[in-house]
């Protein structure tokens, strides 16, 4: 996995940073401690960031909804771009991640807005569709275990509203998607989940090649 922005050199990468990255101190620290960590390329990219915030405010949502939360960055950025009144349901297993998150949080002053579920993401979307959040969110953001990329969709795409927006990260895998010699379980599981998307007359969508690739999936 990767969080690097593909294909640009570093040069034009530090450039385009140094022009429009707006970071947030609160963020940059949690950059700055999950670097040290072992899994730290789990954590998106502070251009993506800025950019989810962004869309997160072009939608005027206020209803969130994240799979896969690691030490909070792309929650926080989420978090930090909706209104007082929002709210994120986030969904991770892990305890020790999502400590160093609520750690954050808290700091940033967002943490009553941010409903952690604990448990294996299929089941708190399955418990949201049964307790009648569908067609409730405003926005989604997929980025936990890859194989479940497609179960995960399905879900959110009930859970949005018409017009609500779903954000799926890491589409374009490092590269390994594109090179067919490449046949591993998450990697077959994204290349077939973009296939699939693309065919997917429900929705429209764009492939964005920001940072691992992030598709933008509207409902309309
Ligand atoms: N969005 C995060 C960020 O900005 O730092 C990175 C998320 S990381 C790529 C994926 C996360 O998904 C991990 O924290 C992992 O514990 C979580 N995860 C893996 N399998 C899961 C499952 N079945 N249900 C919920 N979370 C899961
Ligand atoms: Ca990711």
């Amino acid at each position: 996995m990767s969080n690097k922005s593909l294909g640009l050199s570093d040069r034009l990468y530090h450039y385009l940073l140094s022009v429009s990255l707006r970071e947030p101190e609160i963020l940059k620290q949690l950059r700055q401690e999950t670097a040290t960590m072992p899994n730290c390329n789990m954590q998106i990219a502070p251009e993506q960031g800025q950019f989810m915030a962004l869309l997160v405010q072009l939608l005027g949502a206020q209803k969130a909804l994240e799979i896969g939360v690691f030490t909070g960055y792309s929650s926080l950025a989420v978090a930090l771009a909706l209104p007082p009144g929002g709210k994120l349901i986030a969904c991770d297993i892990r305890e020790d991640y999502t400590a160093i998150a609520r750690r954050y949080w808290q700091a940033a002053g967002v943490a009553y807005k941010i409903d952690l579920r604990l448990a294996p993401a299929l089941e708190t979307l399955d418990a949201l569709l049964a307790a009648d959040h569908a067609g409730t969110f405003d926005f989604v953001f997929i980025d936990a275990d890859k194989e479940n990329y497609a179960a995960y969709y399905e879900r959110s795409l009930a859970l949005i509203h018409s017009g609500g927006l779903i954000a799926i990260d890491n589409v374009l895998w490092d590269g390994a998607v594109a090179d067919p010699a490449v046949q591993d379980a998450a990697t077959v599981a994204i290349r077939d989940f973009n296939q699939k998307l693309y065919q997917d007359e429900r929705v429209r969508l764009s492939m964005v090649p920001i940072a691992d690739g992030l598709t933008l999936v509207m409902k309309p």
